[in-house]
């Protein structure tokens, strides 16, 4: 089929994730045909370097034979397996037991899901399950982070902080609490990292003490908050926000749906932390994108709540393909991977991404570069002193993508002007710098964009 009716096809019927409907009518689709490693591969015959890992997800880079072989296989024996009525198959259970082992501490429990939004969720149906198992159904009151994401679903999209989320969507729920994130780059109190982490504990005291210790069940924060610009709080501040939490009789959710596997060097990024939380959400990388899964890693001494609270009780709460056979082979796949030189090769490539980007910090337009790993931003800005983010006018999310896009990069370009960065963790170096070039003609060309001049 041709590459342009296949763009009137979509026009016509596909309605995309995250998009202006009437802005995607005009612009149309570009249509991605194939990929290898990092590189992605136009209907047009363009080629281009991905720079953000499909979704931050395709961690091991694209057309691995390993996982394509292990889904094969297992939809050839066996290509779905319930896991209600007791029944199971073989990989869902042996992956759980790899991400038990693999996991911080006491994270023993594992409940399956299809993406990051639903384990989400299910973290708030077991923890509203767990303080009615203990006698505490008064618990009930969540708190989340300003400019936080935990997914797309309604209750996701009530914990999550970002413009278009909420409005004209009835969210968020009035159990739903925010507090301000740590975005050292803005922070109010400045930049300073004892300053700011002493804040964020502070806002969080004040907040359970406004709705009553006894009512909040439970925080969450993701340990680099992704979709709202990659922002790394200062070290320590997640370590002292969970231990606040222990403190306070609250439970700590860390969602790990972007950091997990390796994208800020090690399989979790709690381990950064040395931190234990009560559940860990992930997604993406577990994967790598090549089948649809997350999961909820749940700690023992929460299982073991609502197990004797339960008794014999089933717990409703499951879904038609938790643990899908296909996509936990996929999983299995995917691990090895990251143990035999994934990690290592991640961590070798994300020193030399922070190391380009931070050779940028001298372009006029470069305000802040921050990141971990091989999750990092560069935020853009009209006036270095006066950290002026790009006026709406310069339309930084589609220009920047588009300008990027013609270089050959994929990157995303948020609203503010920022740019994010997640590459497959398999980049050579090469690869690392040639997204850098690529970023820096971006960043001339955004330069030379009229309404950016106009702003300076
Ligand atoms: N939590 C976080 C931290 C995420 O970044 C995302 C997705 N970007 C989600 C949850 C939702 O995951 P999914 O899109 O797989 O539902």
């Amino acid at each position: 089929m041709l590459a342009n009716s296949l763009v009137e096809l979509d026009r016509q019927h596909l309605i995309h994730p995250l998009s202006s409907f009437r802005g995607h009518e005009r612009g149309g689709v570009r249509v991605l045909r194939s990929a290898k490693g990092a590189t992605l591969t136009d209907s047009e015959g363009h080629r281009l370097l991905d720079g953000f890992a499909g979704l931050w997800c395709v961690n091991a880079g694209y057309g691995h034979e390993s996982i394509v072989e292990a889904a094969a296989e297992q939809m050839r024996r066996l290509p779905y397996a319930t896991g209600y009525f007791d029944l199971g198959a073989e990989p869902a259970i042996r992956l759980a037991a790899e991400l038990a082992e693999r996991s911080p501490g006491d994270l023993d429990h594992v409940y399956f899901t299809l993406g990051g939004s639903d384990a989400v969720d299910s973290t708030v149906r077991f923890i509203r399950y767990y303080n009615h198992a203990r006698g505490t159904p008064e618990k009930d009151q969540f708190i989340s982070l300003a400019q936080g994401f935990h997914g797309s679903s309604t209750v996701g999209a009530g914990l999550t902080a970002l413009p278009g989320f909420h409005a004209g969507f009835g969210v968020p729920f009035d159990w739903q609490h925010k507090i301000s994130s740590h975005y050292v780059y803005r922070n109010p109190v400045g930049q300073d990292p004892e300053a700011i982490i002493a804040a964020s504990v502070a806002e969080l005291r004040a907040k359970v003490e406004e709705l009553g210790p006894e009512r909040v069940a439970a925080f969450y924060a993701e340990p680099i908050q992704g979709s709202g610009g990659v922002l790394v709080p200062p070290p320590g501040w997640t370590k002292a926000m969970a231990a606040t939490c222990r403190e306070l009789g609250i439970l700590f959710v860390a969602d790990e749906v972007i950091t997990a596997f390796g994208r800020t060097g090690p399989l979790f990024a709690c381990e950064d932390e040395g931190i234990v939380p009560d559940f860990i959400t992930i997604a993406k990388g577990l994967t790598s994108g090549y089948a649809p899964l997350g999961a909820v890693l749940m700690a023992d001494h929460v299982y073991q709540v609502i197990a004797d609270g339960a008794g014999e009780a089933l717990i409703g709460h499951g879904y038609t393909y938790s643990g899908h056979p296909v996509s936990a082979a996929v999983g299995l796949a995917v691990l090895k991977l990251y143990e035999d030189g994934l990690l290592d090769n991640g961590r070798r490539a994300g020193e030399r991404l922070m190391a380009g980007l931070t050779g940028l910090a001298e372009h006029p337009l470069v305000g802040d570069v921050r990141g971990r790993g091989m999750l990092a931003a560069i935020e853009l800005v009209t006036d270095k002193a006066r950290k002026t983010p790009l006026p709406a006018a310069c339309e930084p999310s589609k220009r920047i993508f588009d300008r990027a896009y013609r270089a050959g990069l994929i990157v995303r370009a948020f609203g503010n002007g920022a740019i994010g960065f997640a590459p497959p963790l398999c980049c050579t170096g090469e690869e690392i710098d040639e997204m850098i070039g690529r970023t820096r003609r971006v960043l001339d060309e955004t330069l030379d964009d009229p309404d950016v001049r106009a702003a300076m």
